[in-house]
């Protein structure tokens, strides 16, 4: 029978219970303090958060050492066993969404409701990856033989993953590893921390030692990962520059990688659109969790004819959004995460007054971040298509909005770039769109929605947006190696 997602003492190792007032590794089944440590800042407000570990090259070699002891026996464990457990594991986050909501709202900033339910869609991810099939293919069969193409476990996996949605992210990579026979190692990001570290001690009560780990540290962290011998795959989520160099790294000993990278998302609004209906929703996909989301639309395209009604459409939507502190009820933008972002986002608005942009709302900074990392949603109303605004990822709450007529041209623009994640095309003449749609450079194409995504459908960019995909059947392989076994049924 699977653990119980209540009970504390039911698991396989039973004496692990979750609390959210201290933060350590995990390796090998026990919370393993660090000498040193450091913290998180609340984006909100810029108070320290509780102290977290600061990984070691020794803490590394210690939690592949036990992952590869734990590779022995879980690889050899069945796939319903194994899906048995992550099940189970999925339903004891849900039944956690309070305390994670609680603690991604303090690390991450965005508002407690937005964190209960990207703890509710990782409860659902892992639930759902979890309940994927992953076969033997029969190739060919006759009277002189089988053969079959197997998925293999690969061994130990890193998974590293980045600050906009620390859970969710996460809960792909630990479903999938888990689900095909690997042993994982979280690495969160040294930005939002805590909720990394406490999926892995929760996964302690479900997984034996070693099986699920978690290391958090500082920015050396991640390259001792991707240089490490015995880890046999980087599942590698955040920006592109960052990617090429955990590909870099891998390439050393040949680690299996997959990349989830940066986008810049166009949406095409067609002249046929509700307006009413539409301008909002693509206002949402632009500017929830402030507009750091790698599925985030990060450029509109819209129809001339219908460009000044729905341009103002989107603004009085804008105008309605309210921004502050994620514990306060009713705030729809939280602050941006970091510092960092925070001083990337500003170049773009700087930009305003030097390149003449015409701003359609928001547009001003705020005198000083004193109180958190905030800035008001903005939109740009037609900047120069060759603008950076228009053509890098500001990763944060600004967005362009251009004109078009023609439909080549469009989609020769919308494909103008070196990114590939998604793209959505918006019309209320479904050929029109479908054609559209189909001739977009892109690893996820929305019809009539953006961002929709799901455990079963396979997820990843095109371009310099990715390698390879998350989720789904097909991200499931990515964590197992094709091995073809010739049965032959006579010597
Ligand atoms: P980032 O690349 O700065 O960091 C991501 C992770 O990599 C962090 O855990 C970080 O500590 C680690 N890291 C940093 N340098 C490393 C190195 N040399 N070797 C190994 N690991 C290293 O990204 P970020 O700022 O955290 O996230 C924002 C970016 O991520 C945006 O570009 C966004 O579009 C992208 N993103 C993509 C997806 C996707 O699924 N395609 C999802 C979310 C975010």
């Amino acid at each position: 029978m699977a653990p119980s997602a209540t009970n504390e003492s039911n698991g396989t190792n039973g004496t692990f219970k979750i609390q959210f007032e201290t933060f350590s590794n995990i390796v090998n089944g026990k919370a393993t303090p660090t000498s040193k440590t450091r913290h998180g800042i609340n984006p909100a407000n810029k108070k320290a958060n509780i102290e977290v570990p600061v990984a070691t090259q020794k803490d590394v070699d210690d939690a592949v050492a036990a992952a590869k002891v734990a590779f022995q026996s879980w690889s050899r464990t069945s796939i319903g066993e194994r899906r048995e457990k992550v099940v189970a594991y999925a339903a004891a986050l849900k039944a956690h969404t309070a305390e994670f909501a609680k603690l991604l709202t303090t690390e991450q900033g965005k508002p407690l409701s937005h964190a209960t339910h990207e703890v509710e869609a990782s409860a659902h991810f892992l639930d759902g990856i979890a309940r994927l099939e992953l076969d033997d293919e029969v190739l060919e069969e006759n009277e002189d033989r089988k053969v079959i193409t197997r998925h293999t476990p690969l061994g130990v996996v890193a998974a590293i993953v980045p600050w906009n949605f620390p859970v969710h992210l996460a809960c792909g990579k630990i479903a999938s590893a888990l689900l095909t026979g690997n042993c994982i190692i979280i690495k969160p990001s040294p930005f939002t921390p805590y909720c990394g570290l406490k999926l892995a001690e929760l996964g302690q009560k479900f997984f034996p030692p070693g099986v699920f780990q978690a290391l958090s540290g500082d920015d050396n962290l991640g390259p001792m990962l991707t240089a490490h011998p015995g880890i046999d795959k980087i599942s590698f989520t955040g920006s592109t520059a960052t990617g090429k160099r955990v590909m870099e790294s891998a390439s050393k000993t040949l680690k299996r990688v997959t990349l989830e990278l940066g986008g810049k998302d166009p949406a095409i609004v067609c002249k046929s659109v509700n307006i009413a209906e539409t301008a909002p929703k693509i206002a949402t996909f632009s500017f929830l969790n402030s507009g750091q989301i790698c599925v985030a639309v990060k450029r509109v395209y819209i129809h001339k004819d219908i460009y000044d009604k729905f341009r103002d459409a989107m603004v009085a939507h804008v105008k309605t959004l309210t921004m502050g502190d994620g514990m306060e009820e009713g705030n729809f933008l939280g602050p941006l995460q970091n510092s960092m972002q925070y001083e990337i986002v500003k170049a773009f608005f700087n930009d305003i007054e030097k390149e003449g942009q015409k701003v359609a709302v928001g547009g001003t900074l705020p005198q000083s971040n004193a109180k958190g990392y905030f800035i008001e949603p903005t939109i740009i109303d037609s900047p120069k298509e060759d603008s950076r605004l228009v053509v890098e990822e500001p990763f944060g709450p600004i967005l362009p909005i251009l004109l078009w007529s023609d439909e080549e041209d469009v989609i020769d623009r919308a494909n103008n770039t070196t990114m590939g994640l998604g793209a959505s095309v918006w019309s209320n003449d479904l050929d029109e769109a479908e054609r559209i749609a189909k001739r977009l450079e892109a690893g996820s194409v929305w019809v009539n929605a953006h961002a929709d995504i799901d455990p079963r459908f396979p997820f990843g960019g095109h371009k310099q947006s990715g390698l390879g995909s998350e989720w789904g059947v097909s991200g499931l392989k990515a964590y197992t190696n094709s091995q073809t076994v010739y049965l032959k049924k006579r010597v």
